[in-house]
């Protein structure tokens, strides 16, 4: 059942960067900071559950994504590195099997482990460069509730009733020029 948008889904104060970016390290939706946004561990929803907002705003938009994964799995490696370049200082005598395997192990699980959290740290990234606009919004409040099924189907009516008469409609499938004038 479609929640009815009003103006507080349009004019709610916008969340800082910090903590848009707090909520994506969070695993959680930037936007809400609603949890469950997640089906599985690789399995992305493809709405927040609590608030509607559609993760993946682009095609190839979650190239991003590895990105993040990398330099997150790059950061660790790094200082991994630095702390074995002090301790080898403090121990010459001492071999590389340690570090190799260490170094294996996070540049191999590193990824696995930080896939979901890189998602939502780049959507909170994508967020504070690209605020949402008036279609998104409008389509976020629309499919709340619609979170029994993971695809949003295309071909579901529209809700019939609860929508603000006066909302402003989403201008994406280009239907909402006003009709020109009968002269
Ligand atoms: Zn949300």
């Amino acid at each position: 059942m479609a929640r009815p948008i009003d103006v507080d889904d349009v004019l709610q104060p916008k969340p800082t960067p910090a903590v848009l970016l707090r909520r994506g390290f969070l695993k959680h939706c930037p936007r809400c900071g609603g949890g469950h946004v997640y089906r599985s561990w690789f399995r992305m929803k493809e709405r927040c559950p609590t608030c509607g907002y559609l993760f993946e705003r682009e095609p190839g938009f979650f190239v991003g994504a590895y990105l993040i994964n990398f330099a997150i799995v790059e950061g660790f490696l790094f200082l991994m590195l630095m702390f074995f370049i002090a301790w080898k200082d403090q121990h010459p005598d001492a071999g590389m099997t340690l570090a190799i395997v260490l170094g294996l192990t996070i540049g191999l699980a590193g990824p696995v482990v930080f896939y979901p959290y890189s998602r939502t740290i780049w959507s909170a990234l994508d967020l504070i460069m690209t605020p949402l606009e008036m279609g998104e919004i409008v389509a976020a409040a629309d499919a709340v509730g619609d979170d029994d099924d993971d695809a949003v189907d295309p071909d579901r009516p529209p809700p019939t009733e609860g929508t603000a008469p006066d909302a402003e409609p989403a201008n994406g499938d280009g239907t909402g020029d006003p009709p020109p004038p009968v002269t």
